[in-house]
């Protein structure tokens, strides 16, 4: 719980898209492609990552349903690009920093090591590196888990990504809400023992960061865990334009 007001006072889900995907045993998986938004007390504006552009939507994949940008679920909201202050680049895969350019009046944050592996050309980040390198974009980097306002909490999770980031907020209702992000995208896979997925960088550092996030769940109280891609899970929550305070 917090009282200061420059914490945050909402916290926006934002589900950008949804997608039947076909799994090689017949059966499904609901997946959803999302972003987030805290507003503080004091009227600041922090994204939390910003989305895919249609055009670099992975080929293979069945078409996406509901679908919704930044743009809009802001536009929603009457909030402009403009007024949003800091954008939370939790790591800069396609599907999570397509937007990332029409944000030319925040500040960026994300882990040092992320951000220099990405600029030194890893192709893994080169389908949205437009958007997330575009020279009139202002980066500050952190190396670890960084206190980045007072009840925003980065908290750093390699393993799906070197440098990858999730985030703890401290909201004045709800308590504290867990975006592990792809630290882990499915709840079934929050397990100490997981195994790692094709796109995971490092399977060692991703159960490494899954303990990190299960501990923090304990030690935080932490009474709502988020998962990255889990449309089974964001069926059950509560999305933007409504919110969590
Ligand atoms: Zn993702």
């Amino acid at each position: 719980m917090t009282s200061n007001s420059t914490g945050p006072a909402k916290l926006y889900l934002m589900q950008l898209s949804a997608t039947t995907v076909p799994l090689p045993n017949k059966t499904t998986m609901e997946m959803v492609m999302v972003c987030y938004l805290i507003v503080t007390g004091d009227g600041k504006r922090i994204l939390i990552d910003s989305g895919m552009y249609p055009e670099t939507m992975p080929p293979g994949l069945p078409p996406a349903r509901d679908k919704k940008t930044v743009l809009e679920h802001l536009a929603e909201l009457q909030i402009a690009p403009k007024d949003v202050d800091t954008v939370i680049c939790t790591h800069f895969d396609v599907d999570h920093a397509g937007y990332h350019d029409a944000f030319r009046y925040a500040e960026f944050v994300v882990q040092r090591e992320h951000y220099e592996r990405a600029r030194s050309g890893d192709p893994r980040y080169a389908a949205a590196r437009a958007h997330w390198d575009h020279p009139s974009l202002r980066y500050r980097m952190l190396d670890g888990d960084t206190e980045l306002a007072p009840g925003v909490t980065l908290i750093e999770t390699s393993g799906h990504a070197p440098g990858h980031q999730s985030v703890l907020v401290r909201l004045p209702k709800t308590g504290a809400v867990l975006l592990v992000i792809d630290a882990v995208v499915l709840a079934r896979l929050f397990t100490p023992e997981r195994k790692a997925w094709p796109k995971d960088h490092n399977e060692e550092q991703l159960r490494a960061s899954t303990r990190k996030l299960m501990e923090m769940v304990e030690r935080e109280k932490v009474a709502l865990t988020v998962f990255g891609h889990d449309g089974e899970q964001w069926k059950t929550l509560r999305t933007s334009p409504e919110f969590y305070d």
